[in-house]
């Protein structure tokens, strides 16, 4: 069995769409089992039905057509009781359903279970047989085996828009959301634009052919080009190759040359689709035809199409057509979204960003949480290849998308949006007021910047000054270290428009999630490898460089604040102060006239919060990063949407943590500040007020936000809050008691669409 089982998964892991995946597991489980029936079913998310998608024994006209609801049927009962499903004799049980369709009449044998990922059930694998008879032990452990790696490949092609026919289109039309998380607050209503890394033919979407001659003519150019690439490719290695390894290129111009290539193509541009997306799928049928053969050799043919199929499309998408054009009211779409994808959109039209990866703390929802505008993240449920063009709603607060929607459904959602306008305009008000509590406390709020070059938003948004300068930013955008000088330039343009308000410069905080493309870090578990001040104090090179950058920069204005990440043992803090002093020494001694910086430490690290006092004792001041202390307090990874649903800052740990950081900072007598997403949030920002916080320092769009808490509730109503939420055991109960209380004091509109 076990080698079977091998077998079967290395055939599943080479298919290159889930139809052909689903096709070889009917077909390799029902010889495997000697079993008569093997079926699969899948869950459309949107309807809600167990669709037939593949069948080896049933009748294949079936196939995409039997759509059961959920209740219905032996399927639904081991969808539902999530376990497998062992009968001898199907007809006899009450819920069987016999479906005409299928020609199941002759089968009586049934053994079905369940495709689970991420605890949702996806589907439901079945095996059928004329004889009467339970399954044993062994095939029951085997078909589950098949289940649980048929998942992972499910949810891949889901997200990829792979599952052709799954998705019922009227279903999307009843206004059923797809659920996914909250990447940053707000709604919109626009269009799907689908964005893509190039030259991954997987990736290409369907896109209606705006003129049929223009994608026939490009495709046709592509096809020559690529004939005259090989060409030259031939020319070039021909006397370093045998006669063999030659034939490839003989292969690949008869492969251009072929009607199944070529006609194939024609015809689905003719049918609509646009060039790119018609090649996709006649190089994957192509490629399918080679999967399928028994010789390996043949077999391995199919990497040689797919190949070629990479050529074309390199070609197709360096013709400006390919560009893709963001219509006022763009939601930028796609698997995962990137800060130079979201970069390249005009601004004005930018209305929202769905990503079908990431967590409501990863990298994209913080970007779009620092532009002001909605995303939903780890949507990977919808079907991102097939909504290009589609018109879609998001709301960023409670993480769901709608696609198609309805029209009561869209002005239902445009009101929303408009009284989300009224809202903000309302809290413009706020901005030259100081964020003072109506007791009289005053928390300075600082935004945090760096990630986009772009500082002005910042400057006219009232801030007191820049709580958190994420300085990779410049390091990621070039080929090689910037210099001291560049350095020097951009820190020196910050500090400038803020002086005489202090601009906090964290120093470098590359590892983890953060890549530079020179300086590359690889890792089996990057998160708890090599960071933050490890690196730098690892390479005083580069450390110093930036810190003798930062000190210039700062000269006369004396509004420098240096922060140091990634902080876990009290030698790197020891190390980091001693090669600050040493250098600022150093600039005296040369007649540069600067002044010592505050140094602060992020607290952001479990061991740091039991040394709270340690630490405290030999800074300035303290920054707790909430977004990686969740991260390293709950052991979920921040940027992984499999474990998405377990990260929340408001999870009674963390709000413990915080508290015992908050109270060894003032037993110490040092400010402490929050510069985490969490200092964003309305109902987190009163905690966070509640336990004592210096400042907060936060997404320039959540300013205002936070200010009207702020000036709203009272120090004591905010430590009444805390109290309340410290009794309870579970983030979500918190999070509900805090909406409560934004509610109930006229602040709903912060933390739901509308008013
Ligand atoms: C944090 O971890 O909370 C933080 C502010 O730093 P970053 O998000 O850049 O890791
Ligand atoms: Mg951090």
């Amino acid at each position: 069995m076990l080698n079977t089982l091998r077998r079967i998964v290395t055939e599943v892991n080479t298919a290159r769409d889930l139809d052909h995946a689903l096709s070889i597991i009917v077909k390799r489980v029902k010889q495997a089992m000697m079993v008569d029936v093997c079926s699969v079913y899948l869950l459309d998310p949107v309807s809600h039905c167990y669709v037939l998608m593949a069948s080896d024994g049933l009748r294949p006209d079936a196939v995409g057509k039997v759509r059961l609801k959920q209740g219905e049927g032996l399927v639904s009962i081991v969808g539902s009781t999530e376990e497998p499903l062992n009968l001898a004799n199907a007809p006899d049980h009450p819920r069987y359903q016999f479906i005409a369709e299928t020609g199941e009449e002759l089968f009586h044998g049934f053994l079905g279970v369940p495709i689970i990922q991420h605890r949702k059930v996806m589907g439901v694998l079945i095996v059928r047989q004329h004889q009467q008879r339970r399954y044993d032990e062994d095939e029951v452990a085997f078909l589950l085996t098949i289940a649980a790696q048929l998942a992972g490949a499910i949810a891949h092609a889901k997200a990829s828009g792979g599952i052709k026919g799954l998705i019922d289109q009227a279903a999307i039309i009843e206004n059923r959301p797809v659920i996914a998380l909250p990447g940053a607050p707000g709604v919109a209503v626009g269009f799907a634009v689908v964005v893509y890394p190039l030259a991954d033919l997987d990736v290409v979407p369907d896109r209606k052919a705006s003129d049929i001659e223009t994608e026939m003519d490009a495709f046709r150019l592509a096809i020559e080009a690529v004939r005259n690439d090989i060409r030259l490719l031939e020319a070039r290695v021909s006397t370093s190759l045998d006669a063999e390894d030659l034939a490839l290129f003989n292969a690949y111009q008869l492969m251009l040359n072929s009607d199944s290539l070529i006609i194939k193509t024609i015809e689905r541009i003719k049918s609509g689709n646009w060039a790119p997306g018609a090649l996709r799928e006649t190089i994957n049928e192509h490629a399918r035809v080679f999967d399928e053969m028994d010789d390996p050799y043949m077999r391995e043919r199919a990497g040689d199409v797919r190949d070629l199929g990479r050529r074309i499309l390199l070609r197709l998408q360096s013709d400006s057509r390919s560009q893709p054009y963001y219509p006022p009211r763009t939601i930028l779409t796609g698997e995962e979204i990137t800060a130079s994808m979201l970069a390249e959109v005009p601004v004005a039209n930018l209305a929202g960003v769905i990503s079908a990866r990431g967590s409501s703390s990863s990298h994209v929802a913080i970007l779009a949480h620092a532009l002001g505008i909605p995303a939903v993240v780890g949507a990977s449920d919808l079907p991102i290849a097939r909504v290009d063009g589609c018109e879609v709603i998001i709301d960023g607060y409670r993480g769901q998308v709608y696609v198609s929607p309805s029209s009561t459904m869209r002005e239902e959602y445009i009101r929303l949006a408009n009284e989300e306008q009224e809202l903000s305009a309302g809290l413009e008000e706020l901005r030259g007021m100081p964020a003072v509590t109506p007791d009289g406390m005053h928390i300075p709020l600082y935004v945090n910047t760096g990630l986009l070059s772009d500082i002005s938003p910042s400057q006219n948004s009232g801030a007191d000054g820049i709580g958190l300068y994420r300085t990779e930013f410049p390091f990621m955008t070039r080929e090689r270290f910037p210099s001291e000088e560049e350095q020097c330039i951009i820190y020196r343009q910050v500090m400038e428009a803020f002086a005489p308000r202090p601009v906090t410069l964290r120093t470098l905080d590359i590892g983890g999630d953060k890549a530079l493309s020179y300086f590359p870090i690889s890792e089996e578990n990057p998160f708890l490898g090599w960071r933050g001040i490890r690196v730098t104090l690892d390479h005083p090179e580069i450390f110093l460089v930036q810190l003798r950058a930062m000190l210039r920069a700062s000269a006369g204005l004396n509004n420098l604040h240096l922060l140091l990440p990634m902080v876990s043992h009290i030698a790197e803090v020891d190390e980091a102060q001693r090669l600050i002093k040493r250098l600022y020494r150093e600039m005296l001694d040369v007649g540069e006239t600067v002044e010592m910086p505050k140094v602060g430490i992020m607290i952001e690290v479990p061991s740091a919060v039991y040394q709270i006092d340690a630490l405290a004792r030999r800074v300035d001041f303290l920054s707790e990063g909430t977004n990686d202390l969740t991260q390293y307090l709950l052991a979920v990874d921040r940027n992984n949407s499999r474990v998405a649903g377990l990260y929340d800052s408001l999870h009674p740990s963390v709000l413990t943590a915080l508290l015992h950081i908050m109270q060894g900072a003032h037993r110490q007598q040092k400010p402490v500040s929050v510069c985490g997403e969490m200092a964003g949030d309305p109902a987190s920002a009163l905690l966070l007020l509640g336990m004592g916080v210096t400042s907060l320092s936060l997404s320039v769009a959540n300013l205002l936000r936070v200010k009207s808490v702020i000036r709203t509730f009272t120090v004591a109503q905010a430590r009444e809050s805390l109290d309340s939420v410290l009794q309870m055991e579970d983030a979500r109960t918190i999070r509900r008691h805090m909406d409560g209380v934004l509610e109930k004091a006229g602040l709903g509109g912060l933390v739901r669409a509308g008013k």
